[in-house]
């Protein structure tokens, strides 16, 4: 099971979110091996950007693209 979560994007100065991608199995810790603290994010936060992090979205796509072997 994925979950999204959100933490404000530090490589741009504009408010601005990062997408990360997680797992209840390792809860706390991104795809991309990013350890993510509690949501930083509330959603009355004005936000003017948003992206997805790269190295989640490829680790969602292949987990998907692989059959549950092994
Ligand atoms: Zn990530």
């Amino acid at each position: 099971m994925y979950q999204m979560w959100a933490e404000h994007d530090p490589a741009v100065e504009q408010p601005s979110l990062l997408w990360h991608v997680i797992t209840k199995d390792d809860h706390g810790r991104s795809l991309c091996g990013r350890l993510l603290a509690a949501p930083s994010v509330s959603g009355g936060d004005s936000v003017l950007a948003e992206s997805f992090c790269g190295p989640c979205m490829t680790s969602v796509r292949e987990a998907m693209g692989q059959p549950a072997a092994g």
